[in-house]
């Protein structure tokens, strides 16, 4: 829509950026959706080359009121990163330039590096930069950094937020800021620095992040076992932490996703054995210690497992892990619509969660199936639907209510890492009262008073399931398999 405006504002802006202003149909189709597949719209979108493009833009834009969604590699799972409200898509990708400083084990890098990259710079050097994302290979340190990203690891090295030392970057107003220090404490003044962390971009733009690095394990041991119930495996975190052992990893398949899984590749984890729920241990540290650690993790898997395995070589570790991202691919078979649900409950509530999972399951008469990280409570409950089916789609909107629902009164979050987005909106209400809802809301008063940046997500309820269009594959899906 070109209203004058418009017109006059898009006219300020190729004054500003030349070539960085990007209009053509193919490029503005391409950023308007993310992971979730909903389309939004966009009149521009804008390739800053250097962070104080950033606060150029968004000076004009906040001159005209007009949205600005940032984005990075678009793999939000929850169309964080879809303009659906208009406006201009301002992609940071390019801005990925990663600077390692050994002496202070840490890296200073643009919200376009990949994590991936990042974390092979810092492997490079002996340093570790531990969060992992299923996504690494192509999502971005901004990405991560607005939805506070989790992955596999988190058990034992925390989340990205874990690692940020410093922001730098632009308010709405096109001012620039720096939230925290390059140092390994931060005291004064109140905490901005964490409050953007998660906040998907919609109170700031990150422009310039400086993580913090530790030492890179020196090896690593992965399991795989089949237990004969999922309650026995859930048992796995509050059991090896009383033990003594800090897995790096914990992951787990419920039998229902097992099954699903068998049969679309055809073949048994464990030849006879059926379809059983499964863990993926993995253990790292130096060879005294994960030696001692591996025997006292064998000797428990014996006692809650029918069967287990180590890997003797990395190949095989890989083999493991394939089971892990089959469980998700073997899912998308099943219907054209895949909802992954990134709930997050206290280690001790993921029994009842499971169990409530298997009785929605038999209500809804719904393909439902789980996954993830239990290490830390982060099970990925996945809805699979078809959309051109409206009795089903309904069912599939009660039941993830109800999901929802269950998760709070379990004590625990909508989301532990993909965040709001648009997917979660029509839920996210649930887990708060009305003076936290209200602080939220001031807070995004104070820092974007006109409302300019990513307009629509977090706090606007919006229907997911009554929008959704199939449509193309995005740059990162068209390169890789689907790892979630
Ligand atoms: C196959 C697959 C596996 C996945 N596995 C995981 C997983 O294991 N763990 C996990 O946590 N997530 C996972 N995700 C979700 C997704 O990859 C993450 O949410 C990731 O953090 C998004 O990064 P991105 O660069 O793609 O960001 P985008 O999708 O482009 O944007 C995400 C959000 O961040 C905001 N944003 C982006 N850059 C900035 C910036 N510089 N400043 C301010 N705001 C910004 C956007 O506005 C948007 O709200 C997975 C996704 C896929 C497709």
């Amino acid at each position: 829509m070109t209203t004058k405006a418009n017109g006059d504002s898009l006219a300020k802006l190729r004054e500003i950026l030349g070539a960085c202003l990007v209009l053509d149909e193919e490029q503005l189709s391409s950023a308007s959706f993310d992971g979730l597949k909903i389309e939004g719209r966009s009149d521009a979108v804008i390739k800053p080359v250097v962070p104080e493009q950033v606060g150029e833009v968004l000076r004009v834009a906040s001159e005209f009121s007009t949205p600005v969604t940032t984005r990075g590699a678009g793999s939000s799972l929850t169309g964080g990163a879809t303009p659906i409200r208009g406006g201009w898509v301002l992609d940071l990708s390019g801005l990925d330039t990663i600077d390692l400083d050994s002496e202070n084990m840490l890296v200073r890098c643009g919200p376009g590096a990949i994590v991936a990259d990042l974390q092979k710079k810092a492997s490079d050097m002996g340093l570790f930069y531990p969060p992992d994302p299923s996504s690494k290979k192509f999502c971005t340190i901004g990405g991560n950094i607005a939805c506070n990203a989790g992955g596999l690891r988190c058990v034992k090295y925390g989340v990205t937020r874990d690692y940020v030392l410093s922001l730098s970057g632009y308010l709405a107003s096109g001012d620039f800021v720096t939230w925290g220090r390059a140092t390994r404490k931060f005291a004064t003044g109140y905490n901005l620095r964490d409050l953007w962390i998660g906040s998907e971009g919609t109170l700031g733009v990150v422009t310039e992040a400086t993580l913090r690095l530790i030492p890179h394990p020196p090896e690593q041991r992965t399991f795989i076992a089949a237990c004969p119930s999922e309650k026995m495996a859930l048992t796995a975190p509050v059991s090896l932490m009383n033990m003594g052992l800090q897995p790096s990893v914990i992951e787990f398949l419920d039998q229902w996703t097992v099954d699903c899984l068998q049969k679309y590749t055809g073949k048994e984890i464990f030849p006879g054995l059926g379809a059983n729920p499964v863990l993926l241990i993995e253990l790292d540290g130096d060879g005294a210690s994960l030696e001692a650690d591996s025997v006292i993790l064998e000797n428990w898997l014996e006692d809650v497992s029918l069967q287990s395995s180590v890997a003797k070589t990395k190949s095989e570790a890989e083999e493991f892990w394939e089971v892990r991202r089959q469980g998700s691919s073997s899912m998308k078979k099943l219907a054209d619509t895949k909802l992954n649900e990134d709930v997050v409950v206290p280690l001790d509530k993921q029994v009842e969660l499971v169990e409530f999972v298997s009785s929605l399951r038999e209500q809804s008469k719904l393909k439902i199936g789980v996954f993830g990280h239990c290490g830390d409570g982060n099970l990925h409950v996945n809805f699979m639907y078809n959309e051109s089916d409206t009795e089903e789609t309904n069912r599939a909107v009660c039941a993830l209510r109800e999901l929802m629902k269950k998760v709070v009164d379990l004590g625990g979050a909508i989301s532990g890492e993909h965040g709001v987005g648009l997917a979660k909106t029509p839920f996210v209400r649930m887990q708060f009262n009305e003076a936290e809802w209200n602080a939220m809301q001031s807070i995004k008063k104070a820092l974007d008073p006109k409302g300019i940046l990513n307009p629509g997500k977090i706090f606007d309820v919006f229907k997911p399931w009554e929008q959704k269009k199939i449509l193309a594959p995005l740059s990162w899906e068209r390169s890789e398999e689907d790892k979630s």
